[in-house]
C-alpha cells in the first residue's frame, strides 16, 4: 500500500472562483495567474477548470510551451517579459503578450526581427519598487514603443504592494494608483491594476481618475492569483468564506500510530511538548518533506490546527520530516476511540465536509497559504476531482 498522504484538487471550486473573481471585475477581462505551476496545483490539473478565464498569465516560456500543449490558443502574459533577447523568437513564436518593465526590453525589441508584431503591457513601478519604469519615464517609454514596428499594441499595468491592507503603517493602494493615473491618464491602451487583494477589496469601489469617465480600479483586464485557489488575500482581515471562495486543495492523510502519554512525557525531536495530563496522541504520516510548514507551533501555548475524522484539534511536539503528532482529545471527546487509519486533513475539506481553511494553517505558521500551496512536495501524490 502506497504511504497514505494525498493532495487533491478540486476542478469545480477552481471554476467557482474564477466566476467569483470574474463579478468582482464587473465588465474586465480575466488573466487568471497560472505562474508557478498554477501556485503548486499543476498547470495540467487546473487547465480544463481555468480555460474560461480571457488569459493565462505565467512567468516563463516553459509554462507557455506546457500550455500551448494543451491546446489553448487564447491569449498567454508573460508577467516578466523577456529576460535575454532571444526570448522575443519564443514570445513571437507562442503569440505571447509579454510584460516591458524596464529600457532594455525596448532595445532588444527595437532590434528584433518579428513577422508578427508583438503584444506588451507597459509596467509602471508606482511604489512597489520591484519591476517597472518609475512614473517619470514612463511616457517616454511608451513613445518609444509606440514607434516601434514590432509592436502592435500597448496596454499599461502596475501592482500593489498593500492591496491587502494588513499593515500597521501601510499605505494602501492609493498613493498608487495616483501615481499610475497622473503618469499615464491620457496614454491610449487598455489597463490592468488588480490582483487578488485589489479585486476583491477596492475592484469596483475606486475609480482611476475622476470625471464621467473614470473607470473602476478593476479596469480592463484584472490578474488574480491567489482568489482562484481559495485562498483569502487579506487573511486574518478576511477569510476565505467572507469572499465566498472555495478551497481548491486538500491535503489529506491518516493516522499511522496512536501513542498513550502519561502526565509528564514529551513528544517529538527536542521535546517541545509535555503531556500536562495522561493522554493520547496520534502520529500522521505528514511532515515538512511534503510541504507541511515546520515551524507549525505544536508548544503547550499553541498548537497549529488539524482536523481528525473532521473534529478540530492540534499539533502536539515539533513537525518532523515525514510525520507530525497530533492530540486525539477533541476527536475522541466527540466521536470515541481513534485508529490507525484514521482520516487527518491538514488542510482544505475532509470527507464528510468539514473544513479547514489553507490560511489558518499558514497564519498559525507564521506563513501564508501561497506558500503552503507552492511548497507541495513532488512526493505527495495528487488527484484531481
Ligand atoms: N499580477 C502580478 C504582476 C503578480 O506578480 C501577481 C502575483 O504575485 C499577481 C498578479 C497575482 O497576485 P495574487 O496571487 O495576490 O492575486
Amino acid at each position: 500500500m502506497p504511504r497514505p498522504i494525498l493532495a487533491t484538487i478540486h476542478l469545480p471550486a477552481l471554476q467557482h472562483n474564477l466566476q467569483r473573481c470574474r463579478r468582482a471585475g464587473g465588465s474586465a477581462r480575466v488573466w487568471a495567474v497560472l505562474k508557478a505551476n498554477a501556485y503548486g496545483h499543476g498547470i495540467e490539473r487546473v487547465f480544463d477548470a481555468l480555460r474560461a478565464a480571457d488569459g493565462l498569465a505565467l512567468l516563463d516560456l516553459g509554462e507557455a510551451e506546457r500550455l500551448r500543449a494543451l491546446g489553448w490558443r487564447g491569449p498567454i502574459l508573460l508577467l516578466e517579459g523577456a529576460f535575454e533577447p532571444r526570448d522575443l523568437e519564443t514570445c513571437s513564436r507562442l503569440q505571447l503578450w509579454h510584460v516591458v518593465h524596464r529600457s532594455e526590453q525596448i532595445d532588444w525589441l527595437a532590434a528584433h526581427k518579428c513577422e508578427t508584431p508583438q503584444r506588451v503591457f507597459l509596467k509602471m513601478n508606482s511604489g512597489m519598487n520591484r519591476l517597472g519604469l518609475r512614473p517619470e519615464a514612463f511616457r517616454a517609454a511608451y513613445t518609444r514603443l509606440s514607434h516601434l514596428p514590432q509592436v502592435e499594441e500597448i496596454s499599461l499595468m502596475t501592482h500593489f504592494s498593500d492591496a491587502d491592507g494588513q499593515r500597521a503603517g501601510q499605505m494602501g493602494v492609493q498613493h498608487q494608483l495616483e501615481a499610475f493615473v497622473r503618469a499615464s491618464h491620457d496614454l491610449p491602451g487598455e489597463r490592468s491594476l488588480c490582483n487578488s487583494a485589489a479585486l476583491l477589496r477596492h475592484g469596483l469601489a475606486l475609480r482611476l481618475g475622476s470625471g464621467p469617465e473614470a473607470q473602476p480600479l478593476a479596469a480592463d483586464w484584472t490578474r488574480p492569483g491567489i482568489a482562484l485557489y481559495g485562498s483569502s488575500p487579506d487573511f486574518p482581515t478576511h477569510s476565505a468564506a467572507h469572499w465566498a471562495l472555495e478551497p481548491a486543495m486538500t491535503l489529506a492523510s491518516q493516522l499511522i500510530a496512536v501513542q498513550e502519554l502519561a502526565a509528564g512525557e514529551t513528544v517529538g525531536y527536542g521535546s517541545t511538548y509535555t503531556a500536562p495530563g495522561a493522554m493520547r496522541i496520534g502520529i500522521v504520516a505528514c511532515g515538512y518533506a511534503d510541504g507541511y510548514p515546520r515551524h507549525a507551533p505544536g508548544h503547550n501555548a499553541h498548537g497549529g490546527p488539524v482536523l481528525v475524522r473532521g473534529v478540530r484539534t492540534r499539533l502536539v511536539g515539533r513537525v518532523s520530516m515525514d510525520m507530525l503528532a497530533v492530540d486525539l482529545g477533541p476527536v475522541e471527546a466527540q466521536l470515541g476511540p481513534c485508529h490507525a487509519g484514521d482520516e487527518v486533513t491538514l488542510w482544505g475539506r475532509s470527507r464528510c465536509g468539514a473544513l479547514l481553511p489553507i490560511d489558518e494553517v499558514a497564519h498559525a505558521a507564521g506563513t501564508l497559504g501561497y506558500e503552503l500551496m507552492c511548497a507541495l512536495a513532488a512526493r505527495v501524490p495528487v488527484a484531481v476531482e
